[in-house]
């Protein structure tokens, strides 16, 4: 069923509730935003997410002039990677930043995150990178984080955070839960002496497996199942809302 405004705008207050309330993010960090039609929805600058309403998130045209935005609020500061993101990336539809804990630390010691985990190709390749630091709601990060998240779902940003991106809010939200859940793995397995890392041919293998992982298509049924591994051929990640 397709969503109203109104309902892709209490959506989003949805997602920042929620990722304050597991510990993926505090406080007015962050920041979350969605396609919809040729415009963005963005959350507004620095307003605590439980007092935030529908009529709060701010509207900007994806080709608008520079800083346009309909609403009675500023938007996020970090409009310019949101609407850069958006604009560059017809995959993507919709965007959380968090503050996240284990995530924000590698950020802070500059490291990217190897393939130490294989659900590290839910964000397409071996790796998740870090982008070079510039401060908050600069062109310059913009920029930045755009070419750390060439080919990927996800990143992080020196000395400040994350980005996950997904076809969904949805999606975005659970790819930002899985890149700080590695980063809390890789984190800790530094402790230990360090991780072993998989092989890019054990990312691509485990690519091929994510066609085939979970529900690929919806069951019906008066449909025979199709047991056999690869017996579909959709190439889908695994589906998770
Ligand atoms: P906003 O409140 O302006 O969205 O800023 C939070 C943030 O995380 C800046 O990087
Ligand atoms: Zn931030």
């Amino acid at each position: 069923m397709m969503k109203s405004e109104r309902d892709l705008r209490q959506a989003i207050i949805d997602k920042c509730r929620w990722m304050n309330a597991t510990g993926l993010n505090q406080g007015t960090s962050g920041n979350i935003s969605l396609r919809h039609k040729d415009a963005m929805l963005i959350t507004p600058s620095g307003i605590p997410y439980d007092v935030m309403t529908p009529e709060m998130i701010v509207e900007m045209p994806l080709d608008g002039e520079e800083g346009a935005y309909h609403g009675t609020l500023r938007p996020s500061t970090e409009w310019r990677f949101h609407l850069d993101i958006l604009r560059a990336r017809s995959d993507v539809g919709g965007i959380v930043h968090a503050h996240s804990p284990y995530a924000t630390t590698l950020a802070i010691a500059r490291r990217g995150i190897p393939a130490c985990h294989y659900m590290i190709a839910a964000f397409g390749g071996s790796d998740i990178r870090c982008a070079g630091y510039a401060r908050f709601g600069s062109k310059e990060l913009s920029r930045l984080a755009l070419a750390a998240l060439e080919g990927r779902n996800g990143c992080l940003l020196a000395n400040h955070g994350m980005i996950a991106a997904g076809p969904t809010l949805d999606r975005a939200m659970w790819l930002a839960v899985e890149l700080e859940t590695i980063a809390r793995q890789y984190y800790l397995s530094l402790l230990i002496g360090g991780p072993v890392v998989l092989t890019e041919a054990e990312i691509a293998e485990t690519r091929e497996g994510f066609a085939t992982y979970g529900q690929v298509e919806p069951p019906t049924p008066t449909r025979p199942k199709a047991a056999r591994a690869g017996a579909r051929s959709r190439p889908t990640e695994p589906r998770t809302n």
